[in-house]
């Protein structure tokens, strides 16, 4: 087994290496690997929003990097009822370092029938009420998006989100929005219907930093943001209002983004900030830590 370990250790990671985790990682509880891990420079970071029940070669190979490079967490949005039972038990097998989001998104939401829909939302009820299975950290990723919906979808799309932003006033959680062109219809009706705390994901759109931030809500950075929209949103955000995302699995070109990407951005962020990587990880982790009660 140490062997299989240590091949398997030189074959795959690159960067710096915790010995005692190359050892036995698979028996090391995620609190003390972090200790172990301090010079990592992933060390302490959240990937807020990845969708690990999609990678096409399975999620367990991606969690363990992840630990290994001393991440402190990973949350993972279920996008629809095909995916929630995956969901979940990702976050029942990796309890304490893999947490979930379960919503509808837009897309999912149109093809999906009103039953199968009532039939998900009863499950995200369920799981809450039964209390033996991990619970949901926030009701999401749902909201709209223009871009490809049909106009004759449009309706069903609204009634969509509506339902869910119900569901998360009911339950009490947080909500993660999927939103692209329809910015200013998604915060009017966030303002008339939840007073929930709400994460933007994916936000590239620095225009609606501002009302954004002005409403309380916080601003989720995905991984391929420019650096000149960072400097942007920066004008007016501070790293009190963010938290930083992969959204992957994504495939750009020949990258393949996972959430160990993620210490790009921090990277990106720090070349055209004052922050430094350091107090970015620290404070969008801890905002993580805070927003979605983890
Ligand atoms: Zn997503």
């Amino acid at each position: 087994m140490f062997l299989k370990v240590i091949i398997y250790a030189r074959k795959h990671i690159k960067g710096y290496l915790c010995p005692y985790i190359i050892m036995d990682y698979k028996h090391v509880p995620v609190e003390s690997s972090t200790e172990r891990c301090s010079f990592d420079a992933l060390y302490g970071l959240f990937d807020s929003h990845c969708h690990l029940e999609q990678n096409p070669d399975g999620a367990e190979e991606i969690i363990l990097e992840c630990k290994r490079h001393c991440m402190k967490g990973l949350i993972s949005v279920c996008t629809g009822p095909a995916d929630f039972e995956k969901t979940v038990k990702l976050a029942e097998v990796h309890s304490g370092f893999v947490y979930y989001a379960a919503g509808l998104h837009p897309f999912e939401g149109v093809k999906a029938m009103e039953e199968e829909i009532e039939e998900y939302i009863n499950k995200i009820r369920d799981v809450i009420s039964e209390g033996n299975r991990p619970k949901p950290v926030a009701i999401g990723e749902i909201g709209l998006d223009y871009t490809l919906v049909k106009s004759s979808d449009i309706s069903k799309s609204k009634r969509n989100f509506l339902a869910f932003i119900d569901l998360a006033n009911e339950l009490n959680l947080p909500i993660i929005i999927h939103c692209r062109e329809a910015y200013n219809e998604v915060i009017e009706t966030l303002k008339s219907n939840t007073k929930q705390k709400v994460i933007f994901h994916y936000f590239n759109q620095p225009q609606f930093t501002k009302e954004i931030l002005d409403n309380g809500w916080i601003l989720s950075l995905p991984f391929t943001l420019s650096k000149s929209k960072i400097k942007a949103i920066f004008e007016t955000a501070t790293l009190d209002d963010v938290v930083l995302e992969t959204d992957s699995p994504i495939q750009l070109g020949k990258k393949r983004v996972t959430p160990l990407s993620i210490g790009e951005l921090v990277r990106n962020i720090s070349n055209v900030t004052s922050f430094g990587e350091k107090e970015i990880v620290e404070k969008t982790s801890r905002n993580v830590s805070s927003v979605f009660k983890i």
